[in-house]
């Protein structure tokens, strides 16, 4: 991308991210690790992408008019990316959004002119879920359009299309491993089955938080999940449609304690301000630098996802009050 040339709309202002080598990361893998700088998006995040995919699939399909409504039930980031995508292009937003999630979340998407559904938090079965009350709104409601962004490909299809091609030609080609976690698995999946285009011998990971299943199910075949985690956005307990097919080498487990310790690394030591996702895929990524030292790789080049900003999570992950209660460290700066 030539970022000296104007854009014609907002809209054009998604993806093309920048990488970044992380100083932290690569000091301890031993080799190159790359962070996509996803929370460079409009939005703030890596959504951004997924958001506009899926409206303008909806649009292709003849499903979304003019004047149309998205109806999407999310842990926030693709509700943010909808609004904004909805606003630039003239669509109203509805968001249904488990009450657990950031209050940042919540404001932004109000201040967007989303209007928020906030439902109790409950399992996948259960028919109050986030994605079951929104999928029904959807029906229920004339003009409207459901996004469903966990079993809706065009998701995965932004990160085939985008994110892929943009880190192979970052790297001038020289990408040997890409991880990160999954929440709707569009970001894994999607990258990974864009990067084994380009170059088969590239080393996909999942990296999962405790509580979700994929790690076992990727090890082991089994779905089976594994303690709790308090990051947003990521920890998926099925195989939604974007994870059908997902080219998955190796994968590795990462508790919130380690995802925090990077968290605070690249925010006192690299100056950025991210999410716990991050931390936990910055996490994962060392991991998979150090298993390609270790399996001989010369100078390997690993990147992972750098999913949004932590300005999204300054009443929790950057509260001491918050993290004492989730029995997490306090970064020492915050206590008082
Ligand atoms: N991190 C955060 C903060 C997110 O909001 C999401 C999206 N749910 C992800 C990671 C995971 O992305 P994906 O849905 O593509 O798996």
């Amino acid at each position: 991308m030539n970022i000296t040339k104007p854009f014609g709309d907002t809209l054009a202002l998604i993806g093309n991210t920048p990488l970044v080598r992380l100083q932290g990361a690569s000091k301890a893998a031993g080799c190159d690790i790359w962070g996509k700088c996803e929370f460079a998006n409009p939005g703030s995040s890596v959504k951004d992408r997924a958001a506009l995919y899926m409206i303008r699939d909806a649009e292709a399909r003849g499903e979304l008019k003019p004047g149309g409504t998205v109806i999407e039930g999310t842990a926030g980031n693709t509700g943010i990316g909808i609004a904004l995508v909805a606003n630039a292009l003239g669509y109203k937003t509805i968001i249904v959004m488990p009450d657990n999630q950031s209050k940042e979340k919540m404001d932004t998407l109000r201040a967007l002119g989303a209007q928020l559904v906030l439902v109790p938090p409950t399992k996948y079965a259960d028919q109050n879920h986030f994605q079951h009350v929104s999928r029904r709104m959807a029906e229920e409601t004339d003009g409207a359009i459901w996004a469903g962004q966990f079993d809706n490909v065009a998701n995965r299809r932004a990160h085939i299309e985008g994110t892929a091609p943009e880190l192979w030609e970052q790297t001038n080609g020289k990408i040997s491993g890409f991880t990160c976690a999954a929440g709707t698995g569009g970001t894994i999946a999607g990258v990974g089955m864009g990067l084994k285009e380009k170059n088969p011998d590239i080393r996909i990971a999942l990296t999962d938080p405790h509580g979700a299943a994929l790690y076992s199910y990727f090890a082991t075949g089994e779905l089976k999940s594994e303690g709790s985690s308090v990051a947003e956005g990521i920890g998926q307990g099925r195989i939604t449609a974007n994870l059908e097919g997902a080219p998955i080498d190796t994968q590795f487990r990462i508790s919130d304690e380690t995802g925090m310790e990077w968290v605070k690394q690249l925010l006192r030591e690299e100056g950025l301000c991210l999410g716990l996702s991050s931390g936990i895929n910055v996490a994962g990524a060392i991991e998979l630098g150090k298993q390609l030292v270790a399996d001989g790789h010369e100078n390997p080049q690993v990147a992972t996802i750098l999913c949004d900003t932590g300005f999204r999570y300054l009443s929790t992950l950057y509260n001491a009050k918050w993290l004492a209660e989730k029995g997490l460290p306090v970064f020492d700066w915050l206590e008082e």
